[in-house]
């Protein structure tokens, strides 16, 4: 049976979710990521809105290049970005919420990353239908969550994928299965998922710019041209990493690509995705720099997650995550893998002290802040 699949993909989700929640912030131009220490800051730009992506502010851009960008605005009357902390927690949230909405039009769904979702609707018998359900989703997103998301629908995940960016924001894009070749092939090759700057670049210089142009090239050309796809993952602290897909076998990756630049996806929507972490936060009464006094209370935290982790299904953790939130609301999230799992309370405070002493000299905290909230968090359990 022709499958109906939808891939939905949030607006610029965290800077959204921060104009939603600050109304001060409406209508100026937005960045969520890294720290931009007037010009001199390390990092990346999570998420940009739209009012900044009008000064080419981009994901992945680094973070003292979207302070130029901002600065020059500002020298031409325009308004200068504001930039925010991500606030991890907090977009989990919403992101749960947003699940869970979705959840309520399909029993099958994958979550992709903490803003995207494939929704296989194929139950519902028509495109027709499938539109209407769409138009549902994005409705209740719109009045619950007072936040828009793009939708994609087509026969496969990857045409659903591509579909979605296709119209942002707020967009719904619906590629029949009659249409799959005429949508892709005017498409510059990068809109293809795991065509990354260094294969497009290659492709270039061979004069191949569409889809189109990539279908001159046999199987075993393909083959033997291309390895591993390269993956560029968000630069946030996202907890969302693909499982297994991305180690494909040299050459592989040709066959592959030869079958997607035809439309061709088999690949099934599944919970691969599950989240799995275990959390602890403390507020404090007063905003304090006392470091005995922060250091008790975090191995307290790290006891209550350890206590939680062996009344859960899990044994071990690999990510441990620290929150630290200064007075003044900035909110910085550090985190560490581990090569090997772990699953001691030893370990975990070895780990959470480590990430936790640069809050306490100029490595974090040059401006010796006061904290106002501590948070504790494993994840890749196992
Ligand atoms: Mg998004």
């Amino acid at each position: 049976m022709e499958r109906m699949i939808a891939h939905l993909d949030m607006d610029a989700f965290f800077a959204s979710v921060e104009e939603r929640d600050n109304p001060r912030l409406r209508g100026l131009p937005i960045v969520v990521g890294a720290d931009p220490m007037e010009g001199k800051g390390r990092g990346v730009v999570s998420t940009a809105n739209y009012a900044a992506r009008a000064y080419s502010i981009r994901s992945a851009l680094p973070i003292s290049k979207a302070w130029q960008f901002s600065q020059k605005a500002k020298r031409k009357g325009r308004p200068e970005v504001i930039f925010l902390d991500v606030d991890f927690r907090k977009y989990s949230k919403v992101s749960h919420e947003i699940m869970e909405i979705i959840r309520k039009y399909s029993s099958t769904i994958e979550q992709a990353s903490i803003d995207e979702a494939y929704i296989d609707l194929t139950h519902v018998e028509s495109f027709e239908n499938a539109i209407e359900i769409c138009k549902k989703i994005k409705q209740e997103i719109k009045e619950k969550e007072k936040l828009t998301a793009s939708i994609g629908l087509g026969p496969n995940k990857l045409i659903a994928k591509i579909a979605s960016d296709m119209q942002k924001p707020d967009g719904l894009t619906v590629v029949h299965p009659e249409q799959v070749e005429n949508f892709l092939e005017p498409l510059p090759i990068r809109k293809m998922p795991g065509i990354g700057p260094k294969t497009e670049l290659f492709f270039k210089k061979q004069g191949v710019m569409t889809i189109n142009d990539l279908k001159k090239y046999s199987k075993d050309d393909m083959r033997n041209m291309l390895g591993s796809p390269r993956t560029n993952f968000a630069q946030t602290q996202s907890v969302f990493r693909p499982k297994a897909s991305t180690k494909l076998v040299r050459g592989k990756w040709g066959f592959d690509l030869y079958d997607r630049i035809r439309g061709i996806d088999e690949s099934p929507v599944t919970e691969e995705y599950e989240i799995k972490s275990i959390g602890e936060q403390e507020t404090f009464r007063e905003d304090t720099l006392d470091f005995k006094f922060v250091f008790e209370r975090i191995e307290g935290l790290c006891e209550s997650v350890i206590r939680r982790l062996k009344h859960s299904d899990f044994k071990k953790f690999r990510t441990v995550v620290i929150t630290i939130r200064f007075s003044g609301f900035e909110t910085k999230i550090r985190s560490h893998t581990m090569p090997k799992p772990a699953g001691s309370l030893k370990v975990l405070k070895g780990e959470i002290a480590k990430l936790l002493m640069p809050f306490f000299d100029a490595r974090e905290n040059p401006k010796r802040k006061k904290i106002r909230l501590i948070g504790v968090r494993i994840e890749k359990l196992s």
